[in-house]
């Protein structure tokens, strides 16, 4: 399927638009809420009409597949990592993304902290917490976030932009934008990355600032 250029640059005023709106209901700036377009296992004929309507955050979910569609592209646009990162493939991602969302155990940490060290290159760091503590859903359970983050920032001196969550799904996900947002008060942390295509809005009344959408944008996914 081909996404025309005019339905990618009109998805992205809409989503915009609603990011203005939500914000603004919710008495903030929209200029607070920065929009991650995810374009994971999107084909480059839908991302192009985004990156040309202005869109210059996006989102993706596997380090390989982020620098094989990126790599040459790169210059000019922030990449952030949304999924799950195994400790050897800490050093691509240092190397290649300017955000890393997902640091969600210390073995991590202990990988990451050592290649910034390494390579003079640091990425922007959020911790992962898995706030419906889901098995088999990534992230660190809220019971264990504070301990967490002190050992991540202090042991292992890396420093933690914000916190990301991903609710579970068919549950109403306010509750578990509240409860981010107060794991990241009682630590002294202002960023928060929550809220996806069905949920962006309820998200930025929660206090994101920053909403990762892909469907809303691209369209359904072909894998
Ligand atoms: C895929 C993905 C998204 C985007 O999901 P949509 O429902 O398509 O907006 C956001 N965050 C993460 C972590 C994802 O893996």
């Amino acid at each position: 399927m081909t996404v025309s250029p005019t339905s990618g640059a009109q998805a992205l005023t809409d989503v915009l638009d609603r990011i203005a709106r939500a914000a603004k209901a919710a008495g903030r700036q929209a200029s607070d809420v920065t929009l991650v377009a995810v374009s994971k296992q999107q084909p480059w004929d839908a991302v192009a009409p985004i990156l040309a309507g202005g869109q210059r955050v996006f989102g993706e979910n596997r380090v390989q597949e982020a620098m094989e569609r990126w790599g040459e592209r790169r210059a000019g646009v922030e990449l952030r990592l949304i999924g799950p990162l195994q400790s050897n493939k800490a050093k691509e991602a240092v190397a290649f993304f300017d955000v890393i969302e997902s640091l969600d155990r210390e073995k991590l940490a202990v990988a990451l902290a050592s290649e910034i060290q390494r390579q003079g290159r640091a990425p922007r760091l959020y911790a992962q917490i898995n706030t419906g503590e889901e098995p088999q859903k990534a992230g660190v359970v809220p019971a264990q976030a504070d301990s967490f983050l002190a050992a991540v920032r202090g042991t292992h001196g890396l420093e933690i932009e914000g916190l990301m969550c991903i609710p579970p799904v068919g549950e109403p996900p306010g509750p578990h934008f509240a409860l981010l947002g107060k794991i990241a008060a009682r630590n002294g942390i202002s960023r928060l990355s929550m809220g996806m295509s069905d949920d962006f809005e309820t998200a930025i009344a929660f206090g994101a600032t920053s909403v990762r959408v892909g469907s809303a944008l691209f369209g359904a996914r072909t894998k």
